[in-house]
């Protein structure tokens, strides 16, 4: 295997891409905080919204695990990026950024793996080598990036047990099967509450 990620500078990974994909960038409530901070400070327009949400149906409460942030309307790019010099908060830039073009693939309700995310250019430039790596190649490849989609599969995994683990405890309860209609319905109600982990 010759090939080693070199990331090309392009910015598509900041930007919406045409065509069926969203563009999704996942960032926890405490790198949520940090961002809108740095917006004030440089009076930039920074929003996000909601992006995984648990409904809590005992305590009528939706439960915010990560938000994504909101692609300036303009460029359709995140707020944050800057021609020419690219990513302005590189040194706190979110986990999902720095782990890029790995990414965290949901497999079901409760659980990811890490994948690589097709939209990057260097990714459909080398493809074919990329496809059906196993694990170690991939650590390879991506010798930089590995270490850090690691930490954001570790925080995903421990939001997702302290899910569970109230579950448990029975002080939430979070149905398995909901009507789109019921969640809209409790989107459009019921408070939130951030569950966050260090
Ligand atoms: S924070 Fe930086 S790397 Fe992440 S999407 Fe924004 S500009 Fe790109
Ligand atoms: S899309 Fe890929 S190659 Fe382009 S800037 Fe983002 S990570 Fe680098």
């Amino acid at each position: 295997m010759s090939v080693k990620y070199i990331c090309r500078k392009c910015g598509i990974c900041c930007h919406e891409v045409p065509g069926e994909f969203v563009k999704r960038i996942p960032i926890y409530p405490d790198e949520a905080d940090t961002l809108i901070e740095i917006a004030k400070e440089r009076q930039i327009d920074f929003k996000i919204i909601e992006d995984l949400v648990f409904p809590d149906i005992m305590n009528k409460k939706i439960l915010v695990l990560t938000y994504k942030i909101v692609l300036d309307n303009e460029n359709k790019g995140c707020p944050y990026y800057i021609e020419p010099q690219g990513c302005t908060v590189h040194r706190v830039k979110p986990l999902a950024c720095q782990a890029y073009p790995l990414a965290l693939k949901q497999v079901d309700a409760f659980n990811f793996e890490i994948s690589i995310d097709p939209l990057c250019n260097f990714v459909i430039e080398n493809y074919i080598e990329l496809e059906n790596l196993n694990i170690e190649k991939l650590k390879e490849i991506f010798e930089e990036e590995y270490p850090k989609a690691e930490r954001f599969y570790q925080k995903n995994k421990k939001l997702m047990f302290k899910i569970r683990k109230l579950e448990v405890k029975k002080q939430i309860e979070i149905p398995r099967q909901i009507s789109l209609e019921e969640f809209n319905k409790y989107l459009q109600n019921w408070e939130r509450e951030e569950i966050t982990v260090k």
